[in-house]
C-alpha cells in the first residue's frame, strides 16, 4: 500500500525539484492574499469618504454632527443632513487622528454637543486573531494552489502547463500476478529475471552486471502482453506506467517527444517501476520510407531512443513494449541496451486455453455439467482475450436466463457468439439465397464427413452471423495438431472448395458467398507449394518466405519471376483439381447432398451427429445395394473399403 516503502531512495531524488515548486507556490499564495487584502480594504474603505480635519472641526463648530465613532487612528462621522437620509444612502466621512490624541476628551466634548458617540471595542487579542486569520487564509489558499498544480500534472505550475495531457496511466499496484496469466510459461520465465532485478537492482549493480533496460513482448493481439507486463509489475511490487504508442502520435510536431520526456520523468520519480508502451510500432516503425513515416514520428522515436539510453538502469526502471509487428520496428530500437530482449507471447495451445478458461472461471459459479476441456478443444486459435470474453458472455447469458450458475450450453453458445459474432436474426435472405447457402454449407460438411482423414463436423448452420458469414460449418478438432500430412492438407483444400462445388453442381451458379473460402484455399495451396514442398512441379524447393509471422502466415515469394509464375500455375492447378474432384464427389452423393440440405433448410441448424446419421445411412444403403449385386469385382471391393 505504502509507496514510499518500496523506494527508500525517493526523497533525495525529489529534492532538486521540490523547493523550486514550493517557493513558487508560496510566492503565488502571498501575492493572492496581498491582492485580496488591498481589494477588500478598498471595498470597505469606499463606504467612507476621507475629509480633512478642518472640515470635521467646522462641522463640529456648526453643531452639524449627528454621530461619531472614535477609533484610535480616525474619527468616522455622520453629518445631520446625511443622518436624515434613509440608511442606504447615508454617506459617512472620516478623518485621521494623530496617534496619542486624547480621544476621551474629544468624546466628552462631542457628547456635550449632543452627538451620538461610539467607541469601538478593542479586544487585546485582536492582533492574535488577525495573525490567526491570516495564517488560516494563507494555509487555505496554499493548499488550494497545490491541489490545482498537482491536477495540472507534474510539478510546479509552470511544468504543469507545459506537460501535455498524455494518457499516462500509473498504477501503484497492478494487483496482477503470474497466477492470473495462464500458460505462457516461456514468457514468464524470461520475465522472471526482470522481476528479480526490480526486487533488488543493487545486487546486479554490485556485481557489475549490465542491467536489462527493456524487453519487447511480441505476439498477436489479445494474447496477454499487457497482462504479462502488469504481472511483472505486480510480482515485483512496483508501480506500473502504461501508455500506448498511438498516444505519442500527434498532429503537432514536438508533442510526441515532449510526452515521451514527460513519461520518463514521471517514472524516474517513483523508480523502481515498469514503463509499458503498448503498440510500440506506432512510434517505433522503421524510419526508412518503406512503411511511410514522418518527421513528427521520427522526432518522437529519437526522443524515445534518447530516454532509453539516458536513464540509469541501476535505478530500476524497466521498459516493456508490446507489438505484433516486430518486423517493422526500427532497427535502432532493437539494438543492445534497448529492447534487445524479445519475448514471444504465443497463441495458447490446448493446455494454455484450458488454463486460461480456468483462470477466468475462478470467480464464476459453474454448473456440474461444465466441461472446460471441451471448450478448450473447440477454441483452437482463440487468444486469451477471446476466452475471457467467452466466459463473460456465458455468465451474462446465465444471468439472462435467470440461472444461478453457468452451464455448458452457455459456454457453447457464447463460443459461437465470440468466434462467429452474434446470431443476426434480422438478416433476411430470400428463399433462393437460403437454398444456396444451405447447399454451400452442406457441401463443405459433406466433403469433410466423406473424406475419412478429416475432423468431424460439429455443427452446420444457415443462421446469419454479424461477422458477415451467412452460414458456417464448425469443425471440432479432437486434439491439437501441429503436424499436418499432405493428405490432410488436401482434404482441407477440398473441404474449403466444397461450398463452391455444391453451388455449381446443384444450381450451376457461382456466388460471392465463396469468396472467403477461395481466399483461404488459395493461401493454403500457396503454402503447400511454396513452403511445404508439396508440389510436383517445384518439389522440395521453398521459394516462399514468411512474414507477419505473429499475425498470420502469409507467404511472400522471394524467387525468380519464372519460379513465381510456376508457383502461380501450380496453385491454380491444385485448386481447379480440387474443385473438379469435389464436384465429382458431390455428384456421386447427390441424393445425400439434397437430403441433408433440405433438412438443414427446415431446421436452420443441425448438429454433426445428425449429419453423420444421414451419411451413415447412405453408407448402409450403398452397402445393401452392392450386396444385392455382388457380381463385379469393383462392387465387392467397395464393400470392403466401406467396411474398413
Ligand atoms: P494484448 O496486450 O496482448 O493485446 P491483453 O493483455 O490486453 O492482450 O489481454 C486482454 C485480456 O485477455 C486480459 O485482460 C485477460 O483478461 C485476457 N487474457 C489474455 N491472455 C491471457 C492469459 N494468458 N491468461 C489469462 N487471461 C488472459
Ligand atoms: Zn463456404
Amino acid at each position: 500500500m505504502d509507496n514510499s516503502h518500496n523506494n527508500p531512495d525517493k526523497s533525495p531524488k525529489e529534492d532538486g525539484k521540490r523547493p523550486r515548486s514550493l517557493i513558487t507556490s508560496l510566492i503565488i499564495t502571498a501575492v493572492i492574499i496581498l491582492v485580496f487584502t488591498v481589494v477588500y480594504n478598498m471595498i470597505v474603505g469606499s463606504r467612507y469618504t476621507e475629509t480633512d480635519y478642518t472640515q470635521f472641526a467646522q462641522e463640529m463648530d456648526k453643531g452639524n454632527l449627528a454621530e461619531a465613532e472614535i477609533r484610535t487612528d480616525r474619527i468616522i462621522y455622520l453629518t445631520k443632513e446625511q443622518a436624515s437620509l434613509p440608511a442606504g444612502q447615508q454617506k459617512a466621512y472620516y478623518t485621521g487622528l494623530p496617534l496619542g490624541a486624547d480621544t476621551l476628551e474629544l468624546g466628552d466634548q462631542l457628547l456635550d454637543m449632543g452627538v451620538k458617540v461610539k467607541f469601538p471595542i478593542v479586544e487585546d487579542n485582536s492582533t492574535l486573531l488577525m495573525i490567526l486569520y491570516y495564517v488560516v487564509m494563507f494555509g487555505g489558499v496554499f493548499l488550494l494552489m497545490r491541489m490545482i498544480t498537482k491536477r495540472m500534472s507534474g510539478d510546479g505550475l509552470m511544468g504543469g502547463i507545459g506537460a501535455s495531457k498524455a494518457k499516462v496511466y500509473m498504477e501503484k499496484q497492478t494487483g496482477v500476478t503470474f497466477k492470473d496469466v495462464a500458460g505462457q510459461d516461456e514468457a514468464k520465465e524470461s520475465l522472471q529475471e526482470i522481476i528479480d532485478f526490480l526486487h533488488n537492482p543493487q545486487k546486479y549493480a554490485d556485481i557489475g552486471a549490465k542491467l536489462p533496460k527493456g524487453a519487447l513482448l511480441v505476439g498477436s493481439p489479445g494474447t496477454g502482453k499487457t497482462l504479462l507486463a502488469k504481472a511483472v509489475a505486480g510480482e515485483a511490487n512496483v508501480p506500473f506506467f502504461s501508455i500506448s504508442g498511438s498516444d505519442f502520435v500527434e498532429m503537432f510536431v514536438g508533442v510526441g517527444a515532449s510526452r515521451v520526456r514527460d513519461l520518463f520523468q514521471q517514472a524516474a520519480k517513483v523508480a523502481p517501476c515498469i514503463i509499458f508502451i503498448d503498440e510500440i510500432d506506432a512510434v517505433g516503425r522503421s524510419r526508412d520510407s518503406r512503411y511511410g513515416s514522418n518527421s513528427e514520428q521520427e522526432q518522437t522515436l529519437n526522443q524515445l531512443l534518447g530516454e532509453i539510453d539516458g536513464f540509469d538502469s541501476s535505478k530500476g526502471i524497466v521498459c516493456l513494449a508490446a507489438t505484433n509487428r516486430p518486423e517493422i520496428l526500427d532497427k535502432a530500437l532493437l539494438r543492445p541496451g534497448r529492447f534487445d530482449r524479445r519475448i514471444i507471447v504465443d497463441r495458447p495451445n490446448l493446455q494454455g486455453r484450458l488454463d486460461t478458461l480456468k483462470v477466468h472461471t475462478r470467480k464464476i459459479k459453474l454448473a456440474e455439467d461444465v466441461d472446460l476441456r471441451k471448450i478448450a478443444q473447440a477454441t483452437a486459435g482463440a487468444v486469451g482475450a477471446d476466452l475471457a470474453n467467452l466466459v463473460n458472455e456465458a455468465a451474462l447469458r446465465a444471468v439472462r436466463h435467470k440461472r444461478k450458475a453457468v452451464n455448458q450450453e452457455d459456454l457453447m453458445v457464447s463460443f459461437e457468439t465470440v468466434i462467429a459474432g452474434t446470431e443476426k436474426k434480422n438478416t433476411v435472405l430470400t428463399d433462393m439465397e437460403k437454398r444456396i447457402v444451405a447447399y454451400h454449407e452442406v457441401g463443405h460438411a459433406l466433403v469433410a464427413a466423406l473424406e475419412n482423414h478429416t475432423q468431424p463436423v460439429s455443427k452446420i448452420t444457415i443462421v446469419p452471423h454479424t461477422s458477415g458469414a451467412l452460414g458456417y460449418t464448425m469443425q471440432m478438432p479432437e486434439e491439437e495438431k501441429y503436424l499436418h500430412t499432405l493428405q490432410e492438407l488436401e482434404t482441407e483444400l477440398r473441404t474449403l472448395v466444397g461450398g463452391r462445388a455444391a453451388e455449381e453442381v446443384v444450381f450451376g451458379v457461382q456466388t460471392t458467398g465463396a469468396a472467403n473460402d477461395i481466399q483461404r484455399a488459395t493461401a493454403l495451396a500457396k503454402n503447400m507449394v511454396a513452403q511445404y514442398g508439396m508440389s510436383k512441379a517445384l518439389g522440395l524447393m521453398a521459394p516462399g518466405s514468411v512474414s507477419h509471422q505473429y499475425l498470420e502466415t502469409q507467404t511472400y515469394l522471394d524467387c525468380s519471376q519464372e519460379t513465381a509464375a510456376l508457383v502461380d500455375r501450380e496453385v491454380q492447378k491444385m485448386l481447379s483439381d480440387a474443385l473438379e474432384a469435389v464436384k465429382e464427389l458431390l455428384r456421386q452423393h447427390r441424393g445425400l447432398l439434397d437430403e441433408v440440405s433440405l433438412y438443414l433448410l427446415s431446421k436452420e441448424t443441425i448438429t454433426g451427429e445428425e449429419l453423420m446419421t444421414y451419411v451413415n445411412r447412405e453408407g448402409e444403403a450403398t452397402r445393401e445395394e452392392s450386396q444385392e449385386v455382388p457380381e463385379t469385382q469393383e462392387a465387392s471391393q467397395s464393400q470392403e473399403t466401406s467396411e474398413a
